[in-house]
């Protein structure tokens, strides 16, 4: 069965962070993908130099007018990324809406761009407008959500996070504002590994035929490479999302195929960079980009090198 996918987020000319990101590795596992970019920049924000074009709300508008005029707006996915301003983003829960409409069983993956970088923090209003949207369709749907950062989390639910039990009530929490699928992509969290490791969490509510509850939680220590990475985030994204289609009820599967898959991408990358900064130099930005073209065989067939512990 084709299964499509809108993917609203960010065009870069060189690299991969957003839609380039997340394209080329639906494309690959089998996935249709159209893609509006929210922005087009010549490369991501961490470089020395950026320039490009942000789409406007009105703009989002009449591309997604384009669309649904020729009675093709129907989607499987909705999968957003980095957005810069309010306005844009209630145009999107506008399409959501409109999309659950035709597709009640829409599936709707929200990354909330979040980093220390300035410029590309979703704030608290950025927050609100999809928080309200997703209060709207509380139990309605199953919506994917992957957070990211203590700073995210205690604008999200007020809440820090020191231990493995906090990290279990802030998923509780965002599960209370509508997602079925909490993921943590990464956490301060010390590794019962090591310092070597980072801590990555998710949780899945699955509603049985009876009605009742039951919560999957899942914990991963992912190894830590020494190196800034962009794009990666995207990359997750569009991962869960694969993964989950192909195993909606049964996330500790889902993440241990997606986190493999960033494992393998980023061990590339670092392998490459370095060999391009030379010996006893720090890889630049350029150097960091992704390799995604290389990864292709890892992406389709990933060999499963993290395990997830159910919690
Ligand atoms: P932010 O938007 O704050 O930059 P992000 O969207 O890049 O964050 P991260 O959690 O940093 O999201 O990265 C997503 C995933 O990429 C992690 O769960 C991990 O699998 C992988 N990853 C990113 N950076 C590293 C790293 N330095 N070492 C190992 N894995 C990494
Ligand atoms: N989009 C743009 C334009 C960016 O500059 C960035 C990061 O700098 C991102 C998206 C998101 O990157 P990440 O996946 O690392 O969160
Ligand atoms: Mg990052
Ligand atoms: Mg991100």
């Amino acid at each position: 069965m084709e299964c499509r996918v809108l993917s609203i987020q960010s065009h870069v000319v060189r690299g991969y962070v957003g839609n380039k990101s997340a394209t080329f590795p639906l494309q690959v596992l089998g996935f249709e993908v159209d893609s509006i970019n929210s922005v087009q920049f010549s490369n991501h924000t961490g470089y020395g130099h950026w320039k490009g074009q942000v789409l406007t709300a009105e703009e989002l508008n009449v591309l997604y007018e384009g669309i649904k005029l020729n009675d093709v707006n129907h989607y499987d996915y909705i999968l957003t990324g980095y957005s810069r301003d309010t306005s844009f983003l209630e145009t999107v829960v506008d399409i959501i809406k409109e999309l659950k409409g035709t597709n009640p069983k829409l599936v709707y993956v929200c990354d909330p761009v979040m980093g220390d970088q300035g410029e590309r923090l979703f704030t608290a209003q950025h927050i609100s407008v999809i928080l309200c949207y997703l209060s709207d369709l509380k139990n309605k749907t199953f919506i994917i959500m992957c957070v990211i950062t203590n700073h995210f989390f205690r604008i999200l639910t007020g809440r820090k996070m020191h231990s493995v039990e906090d990290a279990i009530e802030v998923m509780d929490l965002l599960h209370k504002m509508g997602p079925e699928t909490v993921v943590l992509t990464s956490t301060d969290l010390p590794s019962t590994r090591g310092d070597q490791f980072l801590v990555a969490l998710g949780s899945q509510k699955i509603i049985k035929p009876d009605g009742t509850i039951w919560t999957q939680k899942i914990c991963m220590d992912i190894p830590k490479v020494d190196a800034v990475f962009v794009g990666t985030g995207d990359l997750f994204a569009a991962m869960l999302l694969a993964w989950t289609h192909h195993h909606p009820k049964d996330l500790k599967s889902a993440c241990e195929k997606t986190v493999s898959i960033l494992h393998h991408v980023i061990k590339r990358t670092i392998k490459y960079a370095n060999e391009m900064a030379g010996p006893g130099k720090r890889p630049n930005a350029g150097q960091l980009e992704l390799r995604m073209v290389q990864s292709k065989a890892d992406i389709e067939n990933p060999a499963v090198i993290v395990e997830a512990r159910v919690i």
